[in-house]
């Protein structure tokens, strides 16, 4: 198996950090480390390179790791702060003349087609995105490329959202819950990335506690934690009050799964 090379495009929640117009510590912070863009990552192995969410940060987040070419966009879930940059796959259309292969479940293919209905619509004006949909359901291992990729269903919230194990790579977003039986899909990996919201209690999202804590159920040995709010606190604070094996992540990181 090809190595998985990982880069973390932004590990932010959903307003970012710095919050347009606010004077906390965090959104003041001089610390690169401390300004998330929306989250997404980025998966390359050998010819391969996918990434999970498409947020509004997109166009910046390709720009900014130099990103020359795109397989395929993997989603979550339907929230804004993961599909709204999707209008941006174009250049990557015209360089390759096809379409973007877009893997989502039923449901968040529904809520694309709202919110980018221009770019399914049979009177497409011309320079519209192209997307390729090709659903994915919580039972069906798939391929891209060489990558073998298994969706994991959590809860966020009320609503439902995928995780995906992808080799030894293991990457949740936006979960609140994950059942006994999901949880069996991620034994024996060796990364897990799962958000971790504010040290306070969310409806929708783990707490910085919630997520050490499932973290440490699945016995994964190194975790990164993501989707970071500004209340979650100062980049460097909370990485010094981490377990051993945890780390938070931050925009730019880039790590190696052998
Ligand atoms: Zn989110
Ligand atoms: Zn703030
Ligand atoms: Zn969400």
């Amino acid at each position: 198996m090809n190595p998985l090379k990982i880069e973390f495009l932004g590990t932010g929640t959903s307003q970012g950090v710095p919050i347009i117009g606010c004077d906390c510590e965090t959104c003041q912070s001089k610390n690169l480390k401390d300004n998330r863009l929306r989250s997404s990552v980025l998966i390359k192995s050998g010819n391969s390179s996918v990434i999970i969410d498409c947020g509004p940060d997109f166009r910046q987040q390709m720009l900014r790791s130099k990103c020359q070419r795109l397989n395929a966009v993997v989603l979550t879930h339907e929230h804004m702060d993961h599909i709204a940059g999707l209008d941006d796959v174009r250049p990557f259309n015209f360089k390759t003349k096809l379409d973007m292969p877009v893997y989502c479940t039923k449901r968040v293919e529904n809520r694309l087609k709202e919110q980018f209905s221009y770019a399914f619509s049979d009177e497409k004006y011309p320079g519209s995105p192209g997307f390729e949909i090709i659903n994915i359901y919580s039972n069906e291992n798939f391929k891209i490329g060489d990558q073998r990729w298994t969706p994991i269903l959590a809860q966020h919230g009320t609503w439902p959202v995928t995780g995906f194990r992808i080799q030894d790579f293991v990457y949740l977003t936006d979960i609140s819950g994950i059942s006994h039986l999901e949880s069996e899909k991620i034994l024996g990996s060796k990364v897990l990335v799962i958000n971790a919201l504010r040290k306070s209690k969310h409806v929708s999202h783990f707490s910085l506690d919630e997520a050490i804590s499932y973290a440490k159920s699945t016995k994964v040995p190194e975790v990164y934690l993501t989707h970071a709010s500004h209340q979650l606190g100062l980049h460097e604070e909370v990485s010094d009050s981490l377990p051993e094996g945890f780390h938070l992540a931050y925009d730019g990181l880039k790590i190696t799964i052998q």
